[in-house]
């Protein structure tokens, strides 16, 4: 077996997979990075660390950052990169993200992309970067913004075009209400895809010159867009 795989109990049958090391997920808002880096998480076993949800979790507490990021998430703008930072530092060094993370939402700008690459490089046995960049048309981004429900408790998502609930309005798995993210209204949205033509997709053309990189087709079932970014893995840790 080599550096790179290891075996991994599936069901009663053991399979060799992959290590698969730092993931990014990139790509615009409502592409599916958070559906899909959860599907990523069930057939690795590595987490998901979504800035998104880290900073929406520091809101909900009402810590320093949670304040500072309230107002500018809620105008669809981006929060500083040195606290976003600074906040990635500290998951980082959580013992379950060893055999690889998945970055979902990070990095959004080139400085970010700048901190991650030089935190990598001088990491001992860290493997380098795969980024994997989703691909949606505008329209269908919009429906599935302004469509779409989470459940606050076990985060699962929804979108009332797409793939709505059985009961209108509540989570499948434990009958919690959905809700709908402040910030996922047409209009917000509009800021928020400005933010990342300017600032995001210079990071996506950054990760893409450097090779490891690859690009998924994000309009069909999550299934299919699941097994395209393992396939690309795969093939780019080789
Ligand atoms: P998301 O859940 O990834 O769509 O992120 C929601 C909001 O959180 C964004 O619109 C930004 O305001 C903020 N945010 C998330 N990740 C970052 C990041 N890497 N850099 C700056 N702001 C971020």
């Amino acid at each position: 077996m080599s550096s790179s795989s290891v075996a991994v109990e599936s069901g009663r049958e053991a399979v060799s997979k992959t290590v698969p090391g730092p993931i990014l997920l990139l790509g615009a808002p409502g592409v599916g990075k958070g559906t899909q880096a959860k599907e990523l998480v069930k057939l690795w076993g590595i987490p998901q660390i979504s800035t998104g949800d880290l900073l929406r979790a520091n809101v909900a507490q009402g810590t320093q950052l949670g304040r500072v990021a309230k107002e500018i998430m809620g105008r669809g703008e981006l929060v500083p990169d040195s606290l976003v930072n600074e906040m990635v530092a500290v998951r980082l060094q959580q013992p379950d993200t060893a055999n690889g993370y998945i970055l979902d939402g990070f990095p959004r700008t080139l400085p970010q992309a700048g901190w991650l690459d030089g935190r990598l490089a001088s990491a001992t046995q860290a493997l380098p970067v795969i980024a994997v960049s989703i691909q949606v048309d505008y329209n269908q981004l919009l429906r599935r913004i302004t469509g779409r429900r989470n459940c606050p408790a076990c985060q699962r998502i929804y979108n009332v075009y797409g793939n709505p609930p059985q009961k209108d309005g509540f989570c499948d798995v434990d009958g919690t209400a959905l809700v709908q993210r402040a910030d996922d209204t047409e209009q917000i949205f509009a800021e928020r895809m400005r933010a990342y033509g300017a600032l995001t997709a210079p990071v996506v053309e950054h990760y893409r010159a450097l090779g490891r990189f690859a690009e998924v087709d994000g309009d069909r079932p999550i299934a299919a867009i699941a097994a395209g970014i393992v396939a690309a893995v795969e093939r780019l840790r080789k």
